[in-house]
């Protein structure tokens, strides 16, 4: 029987391995942690019995993954969640731009600009099944679709600064922008509104839902699939020579790290060439990332954000670009985009003892040491006077602790990789496998394509590459 070891547990890294089991390979997984899951970890980061997401809460790739979907990740225990409003962004005059699944609710909700939004996304999203799945490979591959990929090309391929001059009110232009700004990249460079096409379409089509329970829920599932399969998840275990692995030597390595984490384990495997192009790869800006226990809900001056599952805080498009654009050269800015989310609106499940989880990070320079929390407060604060009040437990981590709990997140880049420039489209380097990196040594983390998220489809693509070679 063909052995493969996985080095990592993310949701790559087990969709990898469920991969490779389903075609009959024996798998193990090795993880640093103690807890399988990588981003998907939940933990008890404030008060005890409330459940907080360490890394990914909101998951609209994860409900649209093709792969995810094809295991059935709802017999084992996952469960997706939808708020009444999947994602709000306020603003400082007490209006509000909303995104829900259903467009025709968006529609309303941006007066001025509801017609051409409805313009731009209905088409998009009744296509967006098609266009995942070429989206969700790697640029250099034949479409499947090439007229709806086209299309979502056609969108994508602006400046997120440009794109937004479409409406002419705020509320629709900051909507936009804060989707957009996921992607800790300048918000005035070609392909900049390329992640804010993606996961607005992706909300009109699946919404932006939270996994019940919390994001661990995903990462147990997963395992129970690959330990259905024969694979196995050894936590604990840190790999750092592949030369010197706690098992058996296997046939087919695959690596849930970053490409430098790579270069450091496989050594001179790695071809010269290759290794050179690897040394070349950049990363991104960092997440600051703060999680509250409240005694109550946020004290939103806007009702309807109390609605929304995701809140993003920034203000303008305007403000919010300029605040990518200094995070992106290494400055802090006064006011950062901040991320929200209030997992119980959609699970009530989450809350405990009378006690709610909020869930929060800023976009802060790439190993920013300074603390923000009092900046994150502001933020919320700005939107939700007397915000401070309902704070009963908070738990921080900057880049540097983000970095110490999974070194995927280089400087606290939580996207694994720059976004910037062609690296969101070609990475880890130019080359017509990007997940090969020697004969049975593969890299299949989000520093592959299509990059960060909970989607398994680094994993799964890297999984068949490796697959096709053996
Ligand atoms: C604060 C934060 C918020 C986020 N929010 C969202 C969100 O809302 N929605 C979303 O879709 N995505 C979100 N993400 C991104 C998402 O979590 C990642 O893109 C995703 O987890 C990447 O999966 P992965 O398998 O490539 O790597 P990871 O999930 O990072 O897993 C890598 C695993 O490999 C292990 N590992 C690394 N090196 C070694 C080694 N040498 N030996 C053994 N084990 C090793 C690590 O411990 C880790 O468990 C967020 C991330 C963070 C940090």
């Amino acid at each position: 029987m063909t052995r493969a070891v996985v080095v990592g547990s993310g949701p790559n890294g087990l969709a990898a391995a469920i991969r490779l089991a389903q075609r009959g390979l024996d798998v193990t997984v090795l993880e640093r942690a103690d807890v399988p899951g990588g981003g998907t970890r939940t933990s008890q980061a404030t008060v005890p019995g409330l459940w907080h997401d360490d890394c990914s809460a909101v998951h609209p790739l994860g409900v649209l993954s093709p792969f995810f979907a094809s295991l059935g990740l709802q017999r084992l225990g996952l469960r997706w969640e939808w708020p009444d409003i999947d994602l709000a962004h306020p603003l400082d005059d007490g209006r509000v731009g909303l995104l829900s699944r259903d467009l025709d609710r968006t529609v309303e909700s941006l007066g001025v600009d509801g017609r051409s939004w409805r313009r731009t996304f209905a088409p998009l999203a009744r296509d967006f099944d098609a266009t995942l799945l070429d989206v969700l490979r790697p640029i250099q591959h034949v479409p499947r679709h090439p007229w709806a990929l086209a299309r979502f090309g056609a969108h994508a391929a602006w400046p997120a600064t440009t794109y937004v001059r479409r409406w002419s009110d705020e509320p629709a232009r900051a909507l936009f922008t804060g989707s957009a700004a996921h992607a800790f990249a300048r918000l005035d460079r070609p392909l900049s509104a390329s992640v804010g096409v993606l996961l607005t379409t992706a909300g009109h089509r699946a919404g932006w839902p939270v996994a019940r329970g919390g994001s661990h829920s995903i990462a147990t599932a997963l395992v129970a699939v690959l330990e259905g399969l024969g694979g196995r998840v050894l936590t604990g275990v840190e790999v750092d020579d592949l030369d010197r692995l706690p098992v058996p030597p296997p046939d087919l390595v695959m690596l849930d790290v970053t490409p430098a984490a790579a270069l450091r384990l496989a050594g001179d495997r790695i071809a010269p060439p290759v290794r050179r192009a690897l040394r070349r790869y950049r990363h991104g800006p960092a997440a600051f990332k703060v999680d509250f226990a409240l005694d109550g809900p946020v004290p939103w001056t806007n009702l309807d954000v109390g609605r929304a599952g995701t809140v993003h805080l920034g203000g303008t498009a305007d403000e919010i670009a300029h605040a990518e654009e200094q995070v992106v050269r290494g400055r802090m800015p006064e006011r950062p985009f901040v991320l929200v989310s209030q997992p119980f609106v959609a699970d009530p499940t989450r809350s405990a003892g009378g006690r709610l989880p909020l869930w929060a990070y800023a976009h802060v320079p790439h190993g920013w040491t300074e603390d923000v929390t009092e900046t994150v407060i502001a933020q919320i604060e700005r939107f939700a006077p007397g915000f401070r009040d309902r704070i009963v437990g908070v738990a921080a981590r900057g880049p540097e602790q983000l970095e110490a709990d999974n070194p995927n997140y280089v400087g606290g880049d939580i996207g694994a990789g720059a976004n910037g420039g062609l690296q969101l489209l070609v990475r880890p380097r130019p080359a017509r496998d990007p997940y090969r990196l020697a004969a049975r040594l593969f890299l299949c983390s989000a520093a592959t394509p299509p990059g960060a998220g909970v989607h398994g489809m680094c994993g799964v693509n890297a999984a068949e590459s490796a697959i096709r070679g053996l």
